[in-house]
């Protein structure tokens, strides 16, 4: 079998796979919460009501179901980018419009990004205005949503195409090591983006205001240097503009970290509580998961750079995956997008050895804070922000392996009354 339909086999093999494993996780997810909706779990019979346990049953089941019209559209789309020759014919008419060169290949990724975006619109609108409103979290109107759109497409636009734009000439004009070069300026993006996110980009959505609550304040700074932290400040964002989902989160680097409060959150919890869920956070910094994650990502991102640098190369990569190369010009930005489409098809089954990881690094977090603050406060604080979430309390076990970053509630407050 030439190599071209090795791949082809390949990838809708594997795409078949996923489907059917993703389809199969759902419906199991579903029946279960389904299943427990009558009942509060045992152990939280004191502390959650029926009421409230139901709404997240009914949230997790609405949002699943929709996940899986999403996903079978999701795979409509990416069957009709690649083996149905949507990119195919894409790439053609630019090329016939604009002559092959970095333009046209900038035009394709631009025409890629525009579309794959106007198609998933249907779904935010529908997820933010249908789901979440009928539950109750969300807090946009629609205008506010149009306007968010605009500014990220702007900024999208304004951050991404010189972005683009340095790495295929890169991959046009930096030999055959291009992938090392263009690895190194998409690091530095990213290191970039992390550093300008806090200061420019985050407050083009959100206000942010210095922490005035006194008491809070006081509480959070003792518990800072209690831990050995340095903050540049404590900020309070307005989450509340947009959803009644709570959050905390740290952003930025060295010495200009910032801490920020959604209003959300602080309208919540108690000062204890809020102390609790920082000590959860200054918890991964102590372990250094922060740290981890992005070395993570940069050692993934240069096998993937490397992995691409070859393919680029191989004419059967292209055909494979339903588009005929330019056989006297460039192929960097078809190289680049097909890699981006095929990839995520091929990785999918690795993903429960990331969640499992991200939910070690959650219990760790819980542990340190465990230790800094009280138990108590951090065990009532998640209750309170998984009722506020509608998370649901009796997830199915196997879901969680694949999908669940966090680990349920019932894991995480044993473990915290173990300790
Ligand atoms: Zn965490």
């Amino acid at each position: 079998m030439p190599a071209s339909e090795t791949l082809t086999l390949a990838f809708a093999t594997f795409l078949v796979a996923g489907l059917a494993m993703k389809f199969w996780l759902a419906t199991r997810q579903i029946r279960h919460v389904a299943g427990h909706r009558d009942a509060v779990p045992a152990m939280f019979q004191q502390t959650v009501s029926l009421a409230a346990h139901q709404k997240a049953a009914g949230y997790t089941i609405v949002k699943t179901r929709f996940g899986l019209l999403e996903l079978a559209f999701g795979a409509a789309v990416l069957l009709g980018w690649t083996l149905l020759g949507g990119l195919d014919a894409l790439n053609l008419s630019l090329r016939g419009w604009l002559g092959a060169g970095l333009i046209q290949q900038l035009a394709l990724v631009a025409g890629f990004a525009l579309i794959s975006g106007a198609v998933e619109l249907p779904f935010t609108l529908y997820q933010t205005f249908v789901i979440e409103e009928r539950f109750g979290f969300n807090k946009m109107s629609l205008k506010l949503w149009t306007i968010d759109l605009a500014k990220s497409m702007v900024l999208g636009a304004a951050i991404g195409l010189p972005i683009a734009a340095l790495i295929l000439w890169l991959m046009g004009a930096a030999g055959s090591f291009w992938w090392l070069w263009a690895w190194g300026v998409w690091m530095g993006f990213n290191l970039l983006l992390l550093l300008v996110y806090p200061t420019f980009i985050a407050p083009l959505f959100n206000k942010f205001k210095p922490l005035e609550d006194e008491s809070i304040k006081a509480r959070v700074t003792a518990l800072m240097k209690r831990c050995g932290f340095a903050a540049k400040g404590l900020f309070v964002m307005d989450g509340s503009k947009r959803s009644a989902h709570a959050n905390a989160y740290f952003t930025g680097f060295g010495a200009a970290k910032r801490v920020v409060f959604y209003d959300t959150l602080l309208a919540k919890l108690s000062p204890g509580e809020v102390d609790a869920v920082l000590a959860h956070e200054l918890g991964h910094f102590k372990h250094k998961h922060i740290l981890k994650r992005i070395a993570g990502l940069f050692a993934l991102s240069l096998a993937g750079f490397a992995l691409l640098g070859w393919l680029s190369h191989q004419a059967w990569f292209y055909f494979g995956l339903g588009v005929r190369p330019n056989l006297n010009g460039p192929n960097d930005a078809l190289a680049l997008l097909l890699f981006l489409l095929a990839v995520p098809v091929f990785t999918f089954f690795i993903s429960p050895l990331m969640a499992l990881l991200s939910r070690k690094h959650e219990f760790e977090a819980d542990a340190y804070a465990v230790q800094q603050t009280s138990g108590q406060d951090l065990s009532t604080a998640l209750l309170k922000l998984y009722e506020d979430n509608a998370a649901t309390l009796t997830p199915d076990p196997v879901y969680v392996k694949f999908y669940y970053s966090h680990p349920p509630a019932t894991e995480r407050l044993a473990r915290m009354a173990a300790a």
